[in-house]
């Protein structure tokens, strides 16, 4: 096993201050993956941030490290492309509750079932915040929002749930308000080798004035100080429900599984990016005027 040489954190800080409303889950969130990509040791030039829309996607753009903001919804399968391409790129997927489990669900569950050797940081805060708050899908049931001035009529989602039972090996839950967990849980996303979800609690203190920092701290437990254990998927997937006065931060699930890039032939030879093209100069001169 290699040696981590852990680096500093503030290599990894961005030119670009973010622009976040002040208090905003999606700081603390920020700090927490260049605390984890420095304590792992993964250079910015070893690092690709990849997200999609909303206020938590702007993220690659307050970072030090390659970064594709790209289109609503989208992250999963740009990254899958950019991790195939480059498997010995870090790739890291960032992004919020409407992008991600909304709008992008079915590439989530897609790249969570292959085992893809990802890690993907959901900044959950139970709202879409860029379009000034409407419901998500992970808004609790009777939410007064703007698309739901009635109360939202839908049962919300459960990510650690879906990340189980879609094939996900790494299930965690952080809270922006518990930084040093959250660094320490994206940083274990980072290390394992297979798909992580990480769901996050980042609260949005504009629009989202239910689940706030406050409520957060009243309910949420760290699984680590009760002995729990993440290997058993069946109980497992029961604590992915837990809500309501208790809700567990810390690994859900974890297990050691073959990952999509051990069963793909071409890549046995190592990444794509440092095999031989197989084509001529001219043939590839042009293949990339056809492409630009
Ligand atoms: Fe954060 Fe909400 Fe402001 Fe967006 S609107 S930056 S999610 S606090």
């Amino acid at each position: 096993m290699a040696t981590v040489v852990e680096l500093p954190v503030d290599l990894f800080k961005g030119p670009v201050d973010p622009d976040w409303c002040p208090g905003c889950g999606d700081f603390g969130v920020l700090r927490s993956v260049q605390t984890a990509a420095a304590s792992q040791g993964v250079r910015p030039e070893n690092l690709l941030i990849v997200s999609g829309i909303g206020c938590s996607s702007n993220l690659p753009g307050f970072i030090h490290a390659y970064g594709i903001h790209s289109l609503h919804g989208r992250s999963v399968p740009v990254a899958t492309g950019a991790h195939l391409a480059n498997t010995d790129l870090k790739v890291v997927i960032t992004g919020g509750d409407g992008d991600g489990y909304g709008i992008g669900i079915g590439h989530l569950i897609h790249a969570m079932r292959r085992n893809l050797d990802m890690t993907y940081v959901v900044m959950n805060n139970q709202i879409y915040g860029l379009t000034t708050g409407q419901a998500s899908p992970t808004s609790t049931m009777g939410h007064q929002t703007k698309s739901t001035p009635r109360g939202n009529p839908e049962k919300p989602l459960f990510p650690p749930a879906l990340g189980i039972v879609s094939g996900a090996t790494y299930v965690a839950r952080g809270f922006s308000g518990e930084a040093k967990q959250l660094a320490d849980l994206i940083a274990g996303g980072m290390a394992h080798r297979g798909f992580a979800l990480i769901d996050v609690f980042s609260p949005c203190v504009t629009y989202n004035k239910i689940n706030t920092y406050a409520w957060f701290k009243e309910r949420v437990y760290k699984l680590e100080d009760e002995g729990w254990d993440p290997s058993h998927v069946d109980k497992s997937l029961a604590k992915a429900f837990e809500w309501g006065d208790r809700i567990p931060l810390g690994v859900v699930y974890k297990s050691d599984q073959p990952i999509y890039e051990d069963s793909e032939p071409v890549l046995q030879k190592g990444p794509l990016t440092k095999q031989p093209l197989g084509v001529g100069k001219e043939l590839f001169a042009e293949l990339v005027e056809e492409m630009i």
